[in-house]
This record gives C-alpha cells, sequence and structure tokens, in this order.
C-alpha cells in the first residue's frame, strides 16, 4: 500500500506531467472529482450541486507558488471566482492555500493578497476558509489568521486532528468557524499522531470541544462514516442544533453519502476544486485511496 502511496505522490510532484496536464483539459477521470477548468464551467457544477441541497466551498487549484507574479495572478483568479458567484444567487463559498497568494515567498506580501480577497468576498457577503497546509506554514498561517481576526469576520480556518497541539488550537479557535480535519500531509511522529487509530480518537475529540465548548460554526469534513455517524449520536444525545454545524465532503467523493446526508436533514457542503492545475490534485486523491482508481479506469469506459 505504501507503494502505491509513494507512487502517486511521485506522479504528483513531476513537474513535466505538471506542465504538460495544464494544455489537456480535465482526464483519466479527473473530470469526476474536479469541478472544472475555468469559471463558466465550474458554476454550471455550482448550480447543480445547490440544486441538490448542497452547499459549496470552492479551491482554486495550485499551490507552493514561489513566485511574485504568479501568486498575483491566483489571487486574482479568486477575486474573479467570488465576483462570479455574486452575479449569480448561488451559496458558495471560497477556501484558500496561503501558498498559493505567497506564504512562501514574503509573509508581508501574503498577508496582502488575503486581505484583497477578503475584502472582495465582504462585499459579496462570503466567507473565506484559510485551508492548512504542512507543519512548516501551520506557525506563519495562524499568526496571518490571528491579525485578519482583528479585522475581519469573514474568515475561519482548519484544524488537523494529527498534531498533538489540535486539542489547544481547537479551544483557541471555539469561537470562529472552523474546519476539523484528521490531516493529509506526512508529518513526523515528534509533532504528529501516526496510526488511525490515534488520528481517529483525536479528531472525535477536537470535534466535540468545537461543538460543544464555543459558539463557532464547525464544518467536520471527512468522508469516514464511522466518524460521521459518531457524531450524529452525539449532537443528538447533546441537543446540539443541526444549524450549529455542517458535514463537508471533496467533490465526487461518497456522493450517495452525502444526498443520504442532505436527505437527513444535515447540511452538507462541498469541496470544489477548479482550475487548469488539476493533475497533482487528483494524483493526492489518488495516493490517498488506491480505491479512487476506480474512476480512472472508469473513465476508459464512459463519457
Ligand atoms: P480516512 O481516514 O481517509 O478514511 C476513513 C474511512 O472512510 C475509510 O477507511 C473508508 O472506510 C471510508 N472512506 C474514505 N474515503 C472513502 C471514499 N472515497 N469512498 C468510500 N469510503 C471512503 N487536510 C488538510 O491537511 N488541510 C485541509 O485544509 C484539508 N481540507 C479538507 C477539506 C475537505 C472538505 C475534506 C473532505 C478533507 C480535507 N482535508 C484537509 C483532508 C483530510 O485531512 C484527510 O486527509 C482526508 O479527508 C482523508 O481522511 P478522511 O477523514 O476522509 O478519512
Amino acid at each position: 500500500m505504501g507503494v502505491v502511496r509513494d507512487l502517486f505522490i511521485g506522479l504528483s510532484e513531476n513537474e513535466i506531467l505538471n506542465d504538460a496536464s495544464k494544455k489537456m483539459g480535465l482526464r483519466f477521470g479527473a473530470q469526476k472529482v474536479v469541478g472544472g477548468t475555468g469559471v463558466d464551467d465550474t458554476l454550471v457544477r455550482f448550480a447543480d450541486l445547490n440544486n441538490q441541497g448542497m452547499s459549496i466551498t470552492f479551491d482554486n487549484l495550485g499551490e507552493f507558488i514561489s513566485d511574485r507574479k504568479e501568486a498575483e495572478k491566483e489571487k486574482n483568479n479568486i477575486i474573479k471566482m467570488i465576483k462570479a458567484v455574486n452575479e449569480k444567487d448561488l451559496t458558495v463559498h471560497a477556501s484558500v492555500k496561503l501558498s498559493q497568494i505567497g506564504l512562501n515567498i514574503d509573509e508581508t506580501f501574503c498577508y496582502e493578497n488575503i486581505k484583497e480577497i477578503l475584502d472582495a468576498a465582504k462585499e459579496a457577503n462570503m466567507f473565506v476558509n484559510l485551508d492548512m497546509e504542512n507543519y512548516l506554514s501551520k506557525g506563519p498561517s495562524l499568526t496571518i489568521l490571528d491579525k485578519l481576526l482583528e479585522e475581519y469576520d469573514n474568515v475561519g480556518t482548519v484544524i488537523q486532528a494529527y498534531f498533538y497541539d489540535a486539542k489547544k488550537d481547537v479551544r483557541k479557535y471555539k469561537d470562529i468557524r472552523t474546519r476539523l480535519v484528521k490531516g493529509a500531509y506526512k508529518e513526523p511522529a515528534t509533532i504528529a499522531y501516526q496510526s488511525k487509530a490515534d488520528i481517529d480518537q483525536s479528531y472525535f475529540e477536537i470535534i466535540k470541544t468545537h461543538l460543544v465548548e464555543g459558539n463557532g460554526f464547525t464544518s467536520i469534513a471527512t468522508h469516514d462514516h464511522n466518524i460521521i455517524e459518531k457524531t450524529i449520536r452525539f449532537i443528538e444525545t447533546m441537543g446540539i442544533s443541526k444549524d450549529e454545524f455542517e458535514f463537508q465532503m471533496l467533490y465526487g467523493f461518497r456522493k450517495d453519502y452525502q444526498q443520504d446526508l442532505v436527505a437527513r436533514g444535515y447540511n452538507m457542503c462541498v469541496y470544489v476544486p477548479y482550475g487548469t492545475d488539476w493533475y497533482a490534485y487528483f494524483m493526492r486523491r489518488l495516493a490517498e485511496r488506491p480505491q479512487n482508481l476506480n474512476l480512472v479506469v472508469k473513465s476508459f469506459t464512459s463519457n
């Protein structure tokens, strides 16, 4: 299993394949998990999901940008999508990776960029979630978030359960809208739990803490039915209202389960990535869960 994971991680980092895929359009089944390559085709996906009773958080694909001009271009792309969404009657908010808008170049530059995005979002009455990346970027990301929170009420963050300090973080951000995840990056045992059992336990703990101790809206972002059903039993026991939280899943994954949760009256938000930079995202999803390869196989047998 580790070999397959490493193979797809390697493919996700291959520069030649990344560059080639930008000119190709969505291929190999990526169209099942990526909303579109541009604004117009992605807006169609948004409308379709809204019609199914789901809200959306969008992600302009591309990360770890090391060039100022590139970072500015990505910031403008995000603002373009915010404005396009605002012109339609859609329930959509934004997810932003700070490494895409300059975190690895200069923190002040990144701060100015995210402020511009938040101003555009505020005008559109839109919330912006700062995605969380690897541990190295966690400190600088939270410093930027804390500064933004002095000025904005339309920004939130992500807490990754695999970090030993997740519980401390969840208490700090209990009163703001927060997405809770298990954590997607490879981190060492000095800072993060390694086993699925430990990560799952920490994850359920932070879900309970955010739901019970704070006033912030809780986004529970997982495809794990065991955690979801356990959370539902917990909120029923505690009498927590369905308005206080939502479930989030990635676009194209567990679609039946997404629809089932909507039918049971739960808020379901779908994370929709879009853009020409789809290749690395797609390879990482295959690395995470090799069963997702069935998307590739199906892409050769259907439209
Ligand atoms: P896993 O532990 O991967 O799976 C648990 C079990 O669920 C599996 O054993 C299987 O039984 C079932 N299952 C899982 N996937 C499927 C499937 N496709 N079909 C059928 N059964 C399945 N990580 C970050 O580090 N930073 C972020 O900002 C971030 N944002 C995210 C936003 C969203 C909306 C989501 C859904 C995830 C995000 N993640 C983020 C990724 C997250 O940290 C996990 O790496 C990822 O969600 C995989 O873990 P899981 O909780 O889905 O469950």
